[in-house]
């Protein structure tokens, strides 16, 4: 009896695989720390993701019905105006220049967002030609506020003022949030400009370009590493007892980190794609406009419909489009910043902090919405601080 319980400890002993970094998700923030380590320090990296793919939220692949790439978990434009950051994804992929352009469809007529020159003329029959003139009518319909904005009513308030924002912030925050504005931080109205010209790009941002293979190349390119092994379909929470990590990267919700603790779980927003294909369009015949039409009004229950074909000049008898609802529950996607849930997160974080040599990195990690460029920046620069050296990327 004796003799097999040492047998079976001698089983479990043996099987501990040792590496010098386990990582706890594939996406971006989990794929930039593996590379770093594996290529800068030579360490031995372990990722494990639960999923069936690599690539995080940034997941693409080619529809099999009508050829078009598209991406499983919603449009992602990359933008950044970090010059490191540009160099840095250049070794990972080929980019192709896209700025990326929105029009809402607002009683009945499609008009830029963020909301330009052209949003008012059309919206309001106007016929402003020039910046002062933009400037000038913007400054009568803002609302003024003797503080900054507290919440998102007020950001888009000061920004545009009553009616635009009853027209294309307000019901469409409602769809996206199933929450008020003025029940949300001003972080999340914030993310969307306003325009005193004609500049009808969503982002201001220097470099703007779509990677000409998809995302997932560049995940694949950023894995393809003798020191790194990636083990899909596996749970981290179920495995991690049979790792010997020097150092543990999380990337997963914090909340589910903690989750043997009982505290009360953070809110998260998620989404739903309806897939549609419309047949027979022509080899370049598209359905709508432009890549992404937003449709902020109360009177449909989605937000946006985007239109796959519409990127990197792709080709097919037919057409996809994703409609978009979001929703409570399923994957999570948003962070929900309230004060309530702000406060929660700290109280993780405090835990967090108190945990040996586990960092915990991303979006879902510190509860922040980041766009690909901050994922990226805040990878490379815990890599460094976790450290104590400088990234030395090698040269494009
Ligand atoms: N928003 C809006 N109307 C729009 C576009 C955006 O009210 O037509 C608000 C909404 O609250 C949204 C936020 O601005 O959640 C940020 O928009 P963004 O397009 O950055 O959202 P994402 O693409 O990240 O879902």
């Amino acid at each position: 009896m004796a003799k097999g319980t040492v047998v079976i400890v001698t089983l479990i002993l043996t099987s501990f695989q040792e590496y010098d970094v386990c990582i706890a998700g594939a996406g971006l923030s989990g794929a930039v720390i593996a590379e770093r380590y594996a290529s800068q320090l030579n360490q031995s990296v372990v990722i494990i993701e639960k999923r069936n793919h690599i690539g995080g939220n940034c997941y693409d692949y080619i529809d099999e019905e009508t050829g078009i790439r598209v991406s499983q978990y919603g449009a992602h434009l990359f933008h950044t105006d970090n010059s490191r950051v540009w160099k840095y994804v250049q070794l990972f992929s080929d980019w192709t220049k896209y700025e990326h352009e929105v029009v809402g469809v607002v009683n009945g007529k499609h008009v830029p967002i963020p909301v330009n020159i052209e949003t008012v003329n059309t919206l309001f029959d106007l016929n402003i030609t020039s910046t002062e003139e933009m400037d000038n009518w913007l400054s009568e319909e803002q609302v003024k506020y003797d503080h900054e904005p507290k919440n998102s009513e007020e950001m888009a308030l000061s920004r545009v003022g009553r009616r635009l924002y009853e027209l294309i912030f307000h019901p469409y925050t409602i769809k996206q949030w199933n929450k008020e504005p003025s029940e949300l931080g001003p972080e999340v109205t914030a993310r969307i400009p306003v325009r005193n010209n004609h500049d009808s790009r969503y982002f201001g941002d220097p470099f703007q370009a779509l990677p000409t293979s998809g995302y997932t190349a560049i995940f694949d390119n950023l894995l393809c590493h003798p020191n790194i092994d990636v083990r899909l379909d596996t749970d981290y929470f179920k495995v991690r007892d049979t790792l010997r990590c020097k150092h543990t990267y999380f990337t997963g919700p914090i909340d589910t980190y903690f989750a043997h603790l009982g505290y009360k779980k953070l809110e998260y927003r998620s989404l739903d794609f309806e897939r549609k294909v419309v047949r027979d369009t022509g080899e370049r015949g598209t359905f709508q406009p432009k890549f992404v039409v937003n449709h902020p009004s109360a009177g449909t229950d989605f937000t946006r419909i985007v239109e796959y074909k519409h990127l990197l000049n792709q080709t097919s008898d037919h057409t996809i489009l994703f409609v978009e609802r979001s929703k409570d529950g399923g994957e999570p996607y948003y962070p929900v910043p309230n004060e309530e849930n702000k406060a929660l997160y700290r109280r993780y974080q405090g835990l967090a902090a108190k945990e040996d040599n586990v960092t915990f990195v991303g979006r879902l990690a510190n509860y922040k919405y980041f766009n690909m460029d901050q994922a990226i920046i805040n990878a490379l620069e815990l890599f460094e601080k976790d450290n104590g050296v400088l990234s030395q990327e090698k040269d494009p």
